[in-house]
């Protein structure tokens, strides 16, 4: 096997808020050579990186809005996040939980803080990504994944030094707690300094290594500091992680689908004409309904 190496190192952009919830930094689709095609099956990728909100009587979050063709993922890293779907999907998740929402043929959905975390406020630290559907699976019901940090399937790391919590796909003989409809590898490793891992994804696999907390070393040889991302080549398979500050690090890395992509807004199809559809369903009101 031939070692896949670091592309590039992604500095965060400015952030931006989305509703007055979510400040994040836009990683995917943006940055050289991660547009959503390029990128393919993660078509978004929104980090909040650590910002600490004051407290607040009415939750900040996002209104009902629409999603249609894909999946939205939120992992929370420190914060509570309250979700409620058009489908009945929906709950909370706090530190180390993971909600996995499919999209699907369409749902209306909102997301703001949890009620009482709003109360005090705090520290909030959240991923969101979209993954794209194929293209056979946009038309299927919609479907919800909460996903509590006790069941997320762990493999632990030599000497003690840590661990890794497989969400999706597998790390070597441990599988991953979320079901997906095509490839897909999610983990977070979560190690003190000293810490190692190594991995392994095809070469043609779309692969990136978010460090959340802490600073690691790639391949011995590329230094990631904290709230950076690190695009891996599309060569080779196997890579080394060495940490060298305490760290919380997502990795994520998945099977192109190699299907068109037809994108507007919250709807992510296969040609123009699924699109003008997908908008005269929600106009028409057949996401169903969900109060603010
Ligand atoms: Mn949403």
């Amino acid at each position: 096997m031939k070692t896949k190496n670091v592309d590039y190192v992604v500095t965060p952009k400015a952030p931006h808020f989305v509703g007055d919830g979510f400040r994040v930094h836009n990683f995917i689709p943006s940055a050289y050579r991660m547009d959503m095609q390029s990128m393919d099956p993660f078509i978004m990728l929104d980090y909040n990186s650590k910002y600490n909100f004051p407290p607040s009587a009415i939750p900040k979050g996002v209104g009902v809005h629409p999603h249609k063709g894909f999946e939205t993922v939120t992992i929370a890293y420190k914060g509570r996040v309250e979700h409620g779907d058009s489908s009945g999907g929906g709950g909370v998740i706090g530190e180390g939980d993971v909600q996995w929402m499919t999209a699907a043929s369409g749902v209306l959905h909102k997301e703001f803080h949890e009620t009482e975390w709003s109360k005090t406020g705090g520290e909030f630290q959240m991923v969101q990504l979209w993954v794209n559907l194929p293209a056979k699976d946009k038309r299927l019901a919609p479907k919800y994944q909460a996903i509590s940090n006790a069941s997320i399937n762990r493999y632990a790391l030599e000497d003690g030094t840590g661990e890794i919590e497989v969400i999706a796909g597998n790390y070597k003989e441990i599988a991953g707690s979320a079901s997906t409809f095509s490839p897909v590898h999610m983990q977070n490793l979560k190690a003190v300094k000293g810490g190692k891992a190594d991995f392994s994804f095809p070469a043609h696999y779309n692969t990136v290594v978010l460090v959340l907390e802490g600073q690691i070393k790639i391949n011995n040889a590329e230094v990631v500091p904290t709230d950076h991302l690190a695009l891996m080549q599309n060569e080779g398979e196997d890579f080394t992680i060495e940490v060298l500050e305490d760290a919380v690090v997502l990795i994520l890395s998945g099977e192109p689908l190699n299907e068109p992509i037809a994108h507007y807004g919250p709807f992510v199809m296969n040609t123009e004409q699924e699109l003008a559809e997908a908008f005269q369903e929600f106009n028409e009101g057949k996401f169903g309904t969900l109060e603010d």
